[in-house]
């Protein structure tokens, strides 16, 4: 894919902006790459449209092609979408016990993640769980969940032949409550496909159980069902999240951008095999990289900003090599300190500067003034920031005036870009320089 990529987006022209043909050119690709990842039509649809919006005006960095940047926008937007709020472990369980309902198709891995859930909670946060089958379809089901708590040394309810999903949701809870028990995960009877007879078995225990989080298992092999399953179980039975299962395999996981999109829940956990430990938090991050299949470009693009920023500083080395430095570097300087989590940090960074940046905090040399004196310099003319010796009186009350500041604060600035201009000329000729302006950066 990257490949056929690459030869559209040697065909884009090179320009300042995003056109809309650049990005439409690079967003057919995207969307074929989409689609191929098992993103259900319309939701891949409506994804693209929402991109092409964003994209389209964009300023191109410098040394990648504009489709490339297109690829990095999308890739962003994916991960804005995948992401839900919040920590994607942090599962409502407080007030023991919780009950935690897992709802899914048949053989989707409830029953598995639901150990591995238990195995988590228990080791992880220290929680006494028990586990509870409702499976009364299959044969062997609840012995399979009895068999799993046994592995990793988390209770299960005994299990009582006869009774319906509902009379042991009821044990369970009374069971977990009088046992001192954190959480009651309750595993479901899995369906073959949406049956009304066994979401209606889901609803009565729903109500029975009140449960805290209603988690649904998805195989990440779904394709374009996945948005079906997600809209029946939220709409009939209202879940908290959902957890993807089986991204070991070669799926691209496309299916959670659809339960995304469809659902709008987080997506809490993806599991990643058989073992009991394989399952780890959603990552919007990997698996954005995955559908998309175009890790190598968003790397690329990243480098490329770098690159940008670096030659920037290779300008800026040499300008004061020759001793030049005027208010158009200071305010480059000062912008990058803002960038770079302000004053203090960035001089704690330069040798020899610690003392500096203590003594710049105690008088008041803060981030607010950094934006104090960005704003001084951007209500310099073009000339006067070229050439600050013509600033005399009329001219400096004019800019302190155009910043809504005091006289006062624009000398005080003055007085550091001299400071600054002769240390620059006298390291300029000392050498050392590049590196330190690199670190700048
Ligand atoms: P249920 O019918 O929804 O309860 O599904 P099960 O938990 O019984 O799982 C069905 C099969 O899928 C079992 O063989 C599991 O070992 C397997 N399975 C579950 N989760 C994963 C996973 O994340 N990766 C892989 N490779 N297999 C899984
Ligand atoms: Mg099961």
């Amino acid at each position: 894919l990257s490949e056929r990529l690459g030869g559209v987006f040697d065909r884009l022209t090179r320009q300042g902006a995003l056109s809309e043909a650049d990005v439409a050119t690079a967003l057919r690709e995207v969307r074929v790459a989409l689609l191929e990842a098992d993103v259900s039509l319309p939701v891949a649809r409506d994804f693209i449209k929402a991109v092409t919006v964003k994209a389209t005006g964009q300023a191109v960095t410098k040394s990648v092609t504009p489709g490339q940047q297109v690829v990095k926008i999308v890739h962003d937007e994916l991960i804005r979408v995948l992401a839900g709020e919040g920590a994607p472990e942090a599962l409502k369980i407080d007030n023991p016990p919780a009950a935690i309902l897992m709802v899914g198709l048949q053989g989707s891995g409830k029953t598995t993640t639901t150990a591995k859930l238990a195995k988590r909670l228990k080791e992880k946060n220290g929680k006494r769980v028990l586990l509870a089958s409702l499976d009364t379809n299959r044969p062997a089901a609840m012995e399979q969940l009895a068999i799993l708590g046994g592995q990793i040394g988390v209770d299960s309810l005994p299990i009582v032949k006869g009774e319906s999903a509902v009379q042991i949701a009821k044990r369970a809870k009374t069971q977990a409550a009088m046992g001192g028990y954190d959480i009651l995960f309750l595993d479901t009877a899995g369906r073959l496909h949406i049956d009304e007879v066994l979401m209606d078995e889901v609803q009565a225990v729903r109500d029975i159980a009140q449960p805290r989080e209603t988690l649904l298992v998805v195989d990440g092999l779904t394709g374009q069902d996945a948005v079906n399953v997600a809209s029946e179980f939220d709409g009939k039975v209202g879940i908290s999240g959902v957890v993807l299962t089986r991204m070991d395999g070669d799926g691209r996981g496309g299916a959670a951008l659809s339960m995304r999109a469809v659902t709008g829940k987080p997506i809490r956990f993806v599991g990643l095999g058989e073992k009991m430990d394989a399952i780890e938090p959603f990552e919007p991050e990997r698996v954005a990289g995955r559908i998309l299949g175009m890790g190598d470009i968003v790397a690329l693009v990243e480098k490329a900003r770098e690159t940008f920023e670096a030659e920037q500083a290779e300008r800026m080395m040499k300008r004061f090599q020759k001793g030049l430095f005027n208010m158009n570097d200071l305010r480059t300087q000062l912008e990058q300190m803002m960038k770079m989590g302000g004053m203090q940090g960035l001089m704690g960074m330069m040798p020899g500067m610690g003392k500096m940046a203590k003594q710049a905090e105690t008088a008041g040399f803060d981030d607010r003034m950094l934006r104090r004196q960005i704003a001084l310099i951007g209500s310099m003319t073009k000339k006067e920031r070229a050439n600050p010796d013509l600033l005399q009186a009329s001219r400096k009350k004019r800019i302190a005036a155009g910043a809504g500041l005091e006289v006062q604060e624009l000398n005080r600035l003055l007085k550091q870009h001299k400071q600054m201009a002769d240390v620059m000329k006298k390291m300029g000729k000392g050498g050392g320089m590049k590196q330190m302006i690199r670190q700048m950066m």
